[in-house]
């Protein structure tokens, strides 16, 4: 049985804690590694390397961590499919997506290569006779990261790459439900020539993560996770003074305008819904039908009932199993609800399996309708293959129902109207919106940009708001003139 190392300056050493987690494959819950619990005193070295690390590393010049940055981004397109069948196999996601799991974590990579310009600082000659005043900005020292199962490769490169490339070195806490992914890019990170101590790892659950909070030596603390465990890590990073952004729950709709092309809307509907079993925090999990386009509900659900789930390998599967018992009983759980409370379950997966494969963690595709926003099914996160279906008349009343839902990740609205669309993006309380693009995730040159519930904190994930984040700015104001010394003592405030 594989046991998972942790890393702690640049050596991937056993732990030597007597408790476990076991790693399975969601397809057959057979086990497929151990995750160690790592002991308080191993925490304590990780920080205690990374804060080594630091005192060299910040003073690496920029164009070297960017191309570390350029070596490690070669690796990771090199051994590609290598990292997304680990990453199948921990998840049980389809290969397909996978990859583009690790796709979009790559494309986070390729940002922090242009580390240099990124940290480009500000300069005004002459602020008043002889001064110059120049900003820059410098790492912080000591991040660390905790991130969820259901991204395990893209989530971990939001954060390691970007705060690594401004200079601070890195202790990641990554899911303990599917660790062995984030090992591998570990591994690759140290080969394209990472120092000891730069990135170190830890594995665990609360237990493991509380000193990542509260540790004197850690500066900034990122988190992706659900909303419970956001707001705890939020409020206990800030309560010990360090900086912290937590990406946290979700609940997506998409406003479908009377207007919209059906065919577009019914092909993008399903992959947003019920693509990689619904664990996406971008998934659409509430279709607004505006007026007219509520008569395309059946179609939308025949066309959902057709996406079958399966094992990570079969060509044909749509998506794969939940996570763990667990999440299978959480979400089963849930459809009865919305049954019980009057909802129409167009599409029921509750007792879809995969043959030879009856001990996974399967849920099939599910549609409702008649949903009304009192039920348990609108109210929480499902993080299922679970689509809840709602009717209005108005594109105001549309505006309402996703303004007053206390999420605010991504949206989307599909129209054939310039105006309605305008009105959409400028009205609506969600921080990434579609038009016509069902999963507005935006690319790494943007800035991952949930709000609400979704988001505590101020500086978002990747693009030029993760470098502000991962830095502080320094302004320095000088005077080179060699007539001053004539003018005398200044008694003022003022500059001149
Ligand atoms: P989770 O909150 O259970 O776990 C996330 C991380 O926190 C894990 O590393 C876990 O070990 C740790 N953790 C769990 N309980 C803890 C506690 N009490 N104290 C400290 N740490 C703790 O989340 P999950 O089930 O792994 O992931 C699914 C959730 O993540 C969903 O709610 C989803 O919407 C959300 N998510 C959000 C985004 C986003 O960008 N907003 C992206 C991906 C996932």
């Amino acid at each position: 049985m594989h046991t998972v190392p942790l890393l702690i300056n640049g050596e991937f050493t056993p732990s030597s804690s007597s408790e476990f987690i076991d790693v399975t494959n969601p397809a057959d819950n057979s086990v497929i590694a151990k995750t160690p619990c790592a002991t308080q005193v191993e925490i304590e070295q990780a920080i205690a390397s990374a804060k080594a690390a630091f005192e060299t590393w910040k003073d690496v010049p920029v164009t070297e961590r960017a191309r570390v940055m350029m070596r490690y981004q070669a690796l990771l397109k090199t051994h590609h499919d290598e990292i997304a069948t680990v990453l199948s196999q921990e998840t049980g996601k389809t290969f397909d997506d996978a990859k583009g799991d690790v796709w979009r974590g790559i494309e986070v990579v390729e940002q922090a290569m242009n580390v240099p310009s990124l940290m480009m600082g500000e300069t005004v000659e002459n602020v008043a006779r002889g001064i110059d005043t120049v900003s820059m900005i410098q790492p912080l020292g000591v991040c660390t990261g905790i991130t969820p199962f259901n991204f395990p490769a893209m989530i971990p490169l939001w954060m390691f790459p970007l705060a690594i490339a401004c200079g601070n070195t890195f202790v990641l806490k990554p899911s303990e439900q599917d660790p062995l992914t984030p090992m591998k890019l570990a591994e690759l990170f140290m080969q394209a020539g990472a120092p000891a101590g730069v990135l170190n790892i830890v594995h665990g659950g609360k237990e493991q993560v509380e000193p990542l909070l509260t540790h004197p030596d850690v500066h900034a603390v990122s988190f992706v996770g659900s909303v419970p465990v956001g707001q705890y890590i939020y409020k206990t990073a800030t309560d010990h003074m360090k900086r912290a952004q937590c990406f946290a729950g979700a609940k997506n709709h998409s406003v479908i305008m009377p207007d919209a092309n059906k065919e577009h809307v019914i092909n993008q509907m399903v992959g947003a819904s019920v693509g990689a079993a619904g664990q996406r925090c971008m998934a659409i999990s509430v279709a607004v039908f505006v007026g007219e386009s509520q008569q395309w509900i059946d179609e939308l659900a025949e066309k959902i009932a057709q996406v079958k789930p399966g094992v990570w390998d079969d060509k044909n599967a749509g998506f794969g199993p939940l996570i763990s018992p667990a999440a299978k009983a959480r979400v089963l759980s849930l459809i009865q609800q919305g049954k019980d409370e009057g909802a129409t379950c167009l599409v029921d997966g509750s007792d879809v399996t995969v043959a030879g494969k009856e001990s996974g963690n399967w849920v099939g595709p599910t549609v409702f309708k008649d949903v009304t926003a009192d039920m348990a099914i609108y109210q929480q996160e499902i993080f299922g293959p679970v689509l809840c279906c709602m009717c209005v008349e108005t594109l105001d009343e549309a505006l309402a129902l996703v303004n007053n839902n206390p999420f605010g990740n991504g949206t989307s609205i599909f129209t054939n109207s310039g105006s309605a669309a305008r009105k959409y993006q400028r009205e609506v309380t969600v921080g990434q919106v579609g038009i016509n693009v069902p999963i507005p995730v935006p690319l790494p040159f943007f800035s991952f940009t949930g709000w609400k519930n979704s988001f505590y904190g101020d500086l978002h994930a990747y693009g030029k708001q993760a470098v502000r984040f991962y830095t502080e700015t320094k302004t320095i104001t000088s005077r080179w003139l060699e007539d001053d010394i004539a003018r005398g003592p200044n008694m003022t405030i003022s500059i001149d």
